[in-house]
């Protein structure tokens, strides 16, 4: 039997907590290893507090102003969770 508040991660298949609304959110594991297209790991905040989505290219601290991120080739967007954090899905389009 699956629990059932737990979903496959998309990229690696690891349970990932369920949230109804982020159906398709990584796991931790994965989120880690979010790059750009170059192949810089990324690394992804709340601007403050009461969220905001931020994203910094971790080696060098350059603002990445995007929320498209790669993970094991798998195009992904990165954006504010509704309480806080941030959630990472597959993105198609
Ligand atoms: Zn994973």
């Amino acid at each position: 039997m699956t629990n059932p508040s737990f979903h496959a991660c998309p990229i690696c298949s690891a349970p990932v907590q369920h949230q109804e609304r982020y159906p398709q959110a990584v796991c931790h594991a994965c989120y880690e290893k979010a790059c750009d297209a170059q192949g810089q790991q990324l690394s992804f905040f709340n601007v403050s507090m009461s969220g905001g989505f931020g994203a910094v290219i971790a080696d060098t601290q350059e603002d990445y102003p995007s929320h498209l991120c790669y993970i094991e080739g798998v195009t992904c967007w990165a954006d504010e969770a509704r309480f806080g954090g941030i959630v990472m899905q597959p993105h198609s389009g």
